[in-house]
């Protein structure tokens, strides 16, 4: 669904946190969904994702994954959502197969965040 920035009015593409006019304006509604087989978890808010929010989403064993594994937060400045993997967890995080850094990555559409035997495919958009 395109959206419409409600500084400037401007219609954006739905993939486009940022409004393209340059307003500053945000796609305020955007979320971020993870999801297996088993459930999904729904972010609107920055949150630090380990353990028992994946316990929803997988009939697997979690012992290996930290209380706090990894990052989510919506920052538009960055140009949207951003995964972190927290320095103190255990076990790496892997987006898409790739070590994800303390840093962060910017998120996309479809990938897929992965830690230790539990994999979540992640959907950017309104839901
Ligand atoms: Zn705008």
């Amino acid at each position: 669904m395109p959206w419409k920035c409600s500084r400037c009015g401007m219609d954006n593409d739905d993939r486009d946190l940022r409004c393209g006019g340059g307003c500053g304006g945000v796609h305020a509604e955007t979320c971020c969904r993870l999801t297996t087989d088993h459930g999904s978890i729904t972010i609107h808010l920055p949150t630090r994702i380990g353990r028992h929010a994946l316990r929803r989403l997988t009939a697997e064993p979690l012992s290996t994954v930290s209380q706090q594994q990894f990052g989510i937060a919506l920052e538009p400045e960055s140009g949207g959502w951003v995964l972190r993997h927290l320095a103190t967890a255990a076990r790496v995080t892997r987006r898409n197969g790739e070590i994800v850094p303390v840093a962060g990555v910017l998120l996309q559409n479809g990938d897929q965040i992965t830690v230790d035997r539990i994999t979540v495919t992640v959907a950017l958009g309104n839901h």
